[in-house]
């Protein structure tokens, strides 16, 4: 009898502790939804009145300035741009992190997406003298999901390897059929990135310590919101990167809802 007790005294203390554990990830998780529910307020809130700033900026650029108030109108233009820029990327973070944001589930074609996509950067590529290479594969590669984020999907992870690219380099993106999966794949032979920033790369507001990187202006949310919408589409991105040598994202979504062979939401760097 006192086996018994002690065996139901150890179970109690188990279920107890698993109770705990319960109550602590269900605390987790709401924490969790009231930020992300917070910064999506206050992004929202944040939208309307830099509407207004940059509208009057912009009326204000139309007048004759002399040149220091040229000057001043054009410096606060840039800086309330760089604002707007990092309060919509927040606000679509936001967004597609809430569990409770429905997916839109429509048949899109990725090599239609592609297309778009480089079809948008090819004025920038040209400037920066940069090989922009698409090869898709034959017929369409059809993805349920939402149209506007696989087209963010997309161009960040293009306009990324555009932009961290230096002038004369190339860029390729390919689509392919791998069993039930669809691939897309971006690579450039740009600046690279090490080993050690390759770990954080897709957390909000990362940045990587190369300084060569950091000339170009960016919000470090580009890639955060790459990731969520893979996992939204129940994908996975990999990414293979070499310091001074170039990048390559692969990332691999459900053929038309059939579930990707590799773990869902895979997040992994090689
Ligand atoms: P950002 O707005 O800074 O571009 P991202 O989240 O898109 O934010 O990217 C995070 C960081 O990852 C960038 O600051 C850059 O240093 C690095 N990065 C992303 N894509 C590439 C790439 N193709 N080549 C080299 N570095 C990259």
């Amino acid at each position: 009898l006192l086996e018994i007790g002690h065996d139901l005294g150890a179970a109690l203390m188990t279920a107890r502790a698993l109770e705990g554990e319960r109550q602590l990830v269900r605390e987790l998780q709401q924490l969790d939804d009231h930020r992300t529910q917070l910064i999506a307020t206050l992004s929202h809130e944040l939208r309307t009145p830099l509407t207004v700033i940059s509208g009057n900026l912009e009326l204000l650029g139309e007048l004759s300035l002399d040149d220091l108030a040229a000057h001043l109108q054009q410096a606060m233009t840039r800086g309330t741009r760089r604002m707007q820029k990092v309060v919509d990327d927040l606000l679509l973070l936001a967004q597609v992190s809430d569990p409770q944001h429905p997916l839109q589930q429509v048949p899109v074609d990725l090599g239609e997406v592609v297309q778009e996509v480089c079809s948008l950067v090819e004025t920038t590529a040209r400037a920066k003298r940069l090989r922009l290479d698409v090869d898709l594969a034959p017929g369409p590669l059809l993805v349920a999901g939402d149209p506007a984020e696989l087209d963010r999907l997309i161009g960040n992870l293009v306009s990324n390897a555009v932009k961290y690219t230096p002038e004369g380099g190339t860029v390729s993106v390919t689509t392919s059929r791998r069993g039930e999966s669809l691939v897309v794949r971006v690579s450039d032979d740009g600046l690279g990135i090490s080993e050690e920033d390759q770990i954080g790369l897709f957390r909000p507001f990362f940045r990587t310590s190369n300084p060569d990187a950091l000339l170009h202006p960016g919000t470090g949310l580009g890639l955060a919101i790459v990731a969520t919408i893979i996992e939204r589409h129940g994908g996975a991105v990999e990414v293979d990167s070499r310091l001074g040598r170039g990048t390559t994202f692969t990332v691999v979504l459900p053929a038309d809802g059939v579930p990707v062979a590799v773990p869902a939401g895979a997040v992994r760097s090689s």
